[in-house]
């Protein structure tokens, strides 16, 4: 079983919605789909498919206008929720320390967090993948509690471009022997139906995270065929 994430980012609308999760329903695997929407397509029928969001306020409620709190997401229906998606970091500012706090506020009511991180391409020409990626998990992941790690490297992100599968599993082996648990991890950046399989294959990933190839029934619905 390997876990799907869909991540819509500003993308779609209530038709859209309604006709990729028609689908999904009706789409018998053995693997987990998670689908993490913008915040105005939450509600409302979900077809059964299981809920995630984008990203969570780091405070528990209160004068933050704009923002989204972990028990608003609960309300709602969310169990999971993206933390420290790079494009987050990278137009939001968001610090590893913030990405822990929202990570440390979403388990406290109930929301797994899928903590995000990965390299910028200078900083894996620079050969500093490594120490880049213990940096951030040293500091963004949660004292205690259930998480999911995902590994996205910036430049892999909608680029079309994916690092070597030797790239790839020096990365997550070094994400796995760096948890002090067992959590699943997930590598994100250009999946599509045709490396969908060989990179969910590679040891210690134990999913993908998936953002414009799940936009879609035609783009989606093919990768979690060839996982099965
Ligand atoms: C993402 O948004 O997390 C992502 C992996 O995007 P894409 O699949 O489009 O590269």
């Amino acid at each position: 079983m390997k876990l799907i994430i869909g991540n819509w980012k500003m993308n779609g609308n209530l038709d859209e919605k309604n006709f990729l999760f028609k689908d999904l329903s009706n789409t018998k695997t053995k693997n987990k789909i998670i689908m993490c929407l913008p915040f105005t397509l939450i509600g409302g029928e979900n077809f059964g498919i299981t809920l995630g969001a984008q990203d969570v306020s780091n405070h528990e409620n209160g004068a933050y206008t704009g923002d989204i709190s972990a028990t608003m997401l609960k309300d709602a229906g969310v169990q999971y929720v993206l933390c420290g998606h790079s494009e987050r970091r990278l137009h939001h500012n968001e610090t590893n320390e913030m990405v822990k706090e929202k990570a440390t506020t979403a388990i406290k009511n109930g929301i797994i967090p899928v903590i995000c991180v990965g390299e910028t391409m200078e900083e894996k020409n620079a050969g500093h993948t490594i120490a880049v990626i213990k940096k951030m998990l040293s500091e963004s992941i949660p004292e205690n509690g259930e998480y999911i790690i995902a590994y996205e490297p910036r430049w892999a992100i909608g680029s079309g471009v994916t690092p070597t599968n030797s790239e790839i599993v020096l990365a997550v082996k070094i994400i796995f022997d760096t948890l002090p648990n067992s959590m699943p991890i997930l590598y994100g950046g250009s999946i599509n139906a045709t490396n969908a399989k060989e990179i969910a294959s590679i040891p210690y990933v134990d999913g993908l995270l998936i953002g414009s190839a799940s936009l879609k029934s035609e783009t989606f619905l093919p990768i979690i065929k060839t996982l099965d």
